[in-house]
């Protein structure tokens, strides 16, 4: 099946994080893309099997970050942080000629509840009606900034 714009981008995405070493056991090349709608995460490390999710944005200032990122479903999301769990996130930026990129990461320590806001449920008239997204804010008050990492 063809895949989306957007799904190129998460795709793009994905592979450049691979490139990235984990952030935990410092290996390179080892993190990989799960399969599509694996629950709350993108990637998974090979070695030690760190995972995180990985979100990508087209902003022609690749230095800024955006203010909203589109999360996926809010159900499972809900479901991990009413039991503790977050997942570390990369944040890649890229302009729409992919001339340009950031990669830019926050730890799970430093995420807040407040980060995550459900979206209202789809109407009937939507493709999956009923279905519940959420947004990840990053100029909140309360939440802690990605920091840049280097692109390796
Ligand atoms: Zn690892």
């Amino acid at each position: 099946m063809a895949r989306t714009r957007r799904q190129q981008l998460g795709d793009y995405g994905e592979k450049l994080v691979g490139k990235s070493p984990c952030p935990k056991c410092k290996r390179v090349k080892t993190l990989k893309q799960l399969p599509i709608n694996f629950a709350c995460a993108d990637i998974i490390c090979s070695f030690c099997g760190f995972l995180a999710q990985v979100k990508s944005a087209e902003k022609e200032n690749v230095d800024i970050l955006p203010k909203y990122l589109l999360g996926a479903a809010w159900g499972p999301q809900k479901d991990h942080m009413d039991s503790g769990i977050y997942f570390p996130l990369f944040i890649v930026v890229v302009s729409p000629d992919r001339k340009k990129k950031a990669l830019y990461y926050l730890p799970a320590d430093l995420q807040s509840p407040e980060m995550f806001v459900p979206r209202k449920p789809l109407t009937s008239a939507a493709k999956r009606p009923g279905w519940q997204g959420f947004t990840i804010r990053l100029d909140g008050e309360e939440s802690h900034k990605p920091v840049r990492l280097k692109i390796a």
